[in-house]
């Protein structure tokens, strides 16, 4: 499932691709959104906005597009008319003079108004996004610091889009192990340095996993991973993916775990219990 990360680079390059310009079609497969696929064409995308893993697309009369992948949804970016060859079933095309954007598989797709979006149900529910200009370190280790979440394991936080939006799987072994905390603790077992560790961790590595298109691993590791010859997908990480290998940081054996019904993995030594 993609991650915010994910869905920030997906959005990019839909807003690269057909915003600034009008639209000369917009079209959905769901019949009830016909009169909306009306209202919109001929208007123009003025950004594309994500919270959490939803996406936004908003167009210059007050109306917007709100899609979410889920697991199977994926955007397309094509020149207009020459749809890509694929199985997948459409969902969405928003099409401009030069170029198109095909939104496949998503099954929820709801147009708003400016005036619905802060009342949306899921938008409503979401933490802080990672990826949003307003959102800093200091407001992401408040998170961690704030009584109402003391409780709740770090390994169900981690994943929970209401805590902070952006968040996912691999992230949540990356944040653990670079705060150094083992994943049976909750908030209240940590100490504060720990609580600003993973606030630090969770803000710059989904920004460094966005820059890089996918990195956590900082340049050192990284040059060092490809000087021992390890692929992309054991070097990439710090710990994600890399059960059995050494850790990159004190040598000892990379775990797996499940948490949640989903892989987890860290360093017995550096994240000690
Ligand atoms: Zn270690």
């Amino acid at each position: 499932m993609p991650e915010g990360p994910e869905i920030r680079l997906a959005a990019d390059a839909v807003q690269d691709a057909i915003a600034g310009k009008p639209t000369t079609k917009v079209w959905f497969a769901f019949e009830h959104l016909g009169i909306a696929a009306d209202e919109l064409t001929g208007h123009t995308v003025t950004a594309v906005e994500t919270y959490g893993k939803a996406m936004l697309t908003r167009f210059d009369n007050g109306m917007n597009i709100y899609s979410h992948n889920q697991l199977y949804g994926v955007w397309q970016i094509a020149d207009s008319g020459d749809y890509p060859d694929t199985k997948r079933s459409l969902r969405l095309e928003i099409r401009t003079a030069d170029k198109m954007a095909l939104l496949y598989s998503a099954s929820e797709i709801e147009v708003l108004g400016d005036e619905d979006i802060a009342d949306h149900r899921f938008i409503k529910k979401i933490g802080p996004d990672l990826l949003r200009p307003e959102v800093n370190v200091a407001v992401t280790q408040a998170r961690f610091h704030d009584k109402k979440f003391a409780r709740k394991k770090l390994t169900s936080l981690l994943l929970d889009q209401g805590f902070l939006a952006g968040l996912g799987n691999y992230l949540r072994s990356e944040i653990l192990f670079v705060a150094g905390v083992h994943p049976d603790k909750r908030p209240m077992d940590c100490t504060p340095e720990q609580l600003d560790a993973l606030g630090a961790a969770s803000f710059n590595l989904t920004r460094r996993s966005y820059e890089t298109r996918g990195l956590t691993a900082d340049d050192e590791t990284i040059k060092r991973g490809k000087a021992l010859e390890l692929s992309y997908r054991q070097y990439r990480w710090y710990v994600f993916n890399r059960d059995e290998l050494p850790c990159f940081t004190c040598g000892t054996e990379i775990l797996k775990i499940q948490a949640g019904s989903r892989r987890l993995y860290y360093c017995p030594a550096c994240q000690a219990a």
